[in-house]
């Protein structure tokens, strides 16, 4: 594994390299990106993260809760205002809304039940993703190079990455790690919020060009060997 990582660390160095990473909730995606953005030196853009962060907004001017029917229009206007804030070093990976850190607050389980309602909303998402591409093409231009993941990273974000990578998992396999993660029950509400998300993006079938990495039976070492493996021949 050392001399499979000083290779790719080797091809990437400096040259702003872009790659993207999807897959469903609980693929281990967001572990496997901060890894590898760790260990080669690259920005990490966890964009799941963005959608987070403004519905926790979305949440405090009352568009989103138990009970609200989401208005598509007031929530398209409050996101043509709102600028995420999000540091992209693999080391923090804070999430802001102005000075207030809401890292921990985007992982609550009322924020992960109602993100999906303001992700499908497509206005909403063509302004965050219009900020993602500032946030790559920022890290392109500055030689080191980024790590996004999240749905639609392979096939909408950047589908000109030279890496780019479809992470799946067994839907046991995902619901047995968030079950460790978040204790018993959170694994069995993935399929729910899955099953909301893939009717704006797919997910579980790579589209051309896109690498499948399916880490059912794959530890996380060996998964992220498979991950350097896919940058090692993208960038033969
Ligand atoms: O990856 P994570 O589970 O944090 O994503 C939270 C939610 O954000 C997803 O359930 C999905 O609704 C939305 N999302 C999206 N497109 C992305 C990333 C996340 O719609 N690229």
């Amino acid at each position: 594994m050392t001399s499979l990582l000083e290779r790719v660390k080797t091809k990437i160095e400096g040259k702003g390299i872009v790659m993207a990473v999807d897959g469903p909730s609980g693929s281990g995606k967001s572990s496997i990106t901060k890894a590898a953005a760790l260990a080669l030196g690259l920005e990490q853009l966890d964009t799941g993260a963005t959608y987070r962060a403004f519905t926790a907004l979305c949440h405090r001017h009352g568009l989103v809760g138990e009970g609200i029917t989401p208005d598509e229009e007031q929530i398209t206007a409050l996101a043509s205002t709102f600028e995420f804030q999000i540091d992209t070093d693999p080391k923090g990976n804070r999430v802001y809304l102005g000075a207030e850190d809401i890292s921990e607050l985007i992982r609550t389980p009322l924020i992960t039940s109602l993100v999906s309602q303001v992700a499908r909303i497509q206005p909403v998402r063509n302004y965050l993703i219009a900020q993602q591409r500032q946030v790559v093409q920022r890290a392109q231009e500055s030689g080191t190079g980024i790590i996004l993941e999240g749905r639609d990273a392979t096939t909408v974000i950047v589908p000109d990455a030279p890496v780019r990578v479809l992470l799946t998992a067994s839907e046991e396999a995902r619901a047995a790690r968030r079950d460790a993660q978040e204790g018993a029950g959170s694994g069995s509400k993935l399929a729910s919020r899955d099953a909301q998300d893939r009717k704006v993006n797919n997910f579980e079938t790579p589209a051309d060009g896109v690498v499948l990495i399916d880490s059912s039976d794959l530890t996380f070492d060996e998964t992220l060997e498979a991950f350097y493996q896919v940058i090692d021949e993208a960038l033969a």
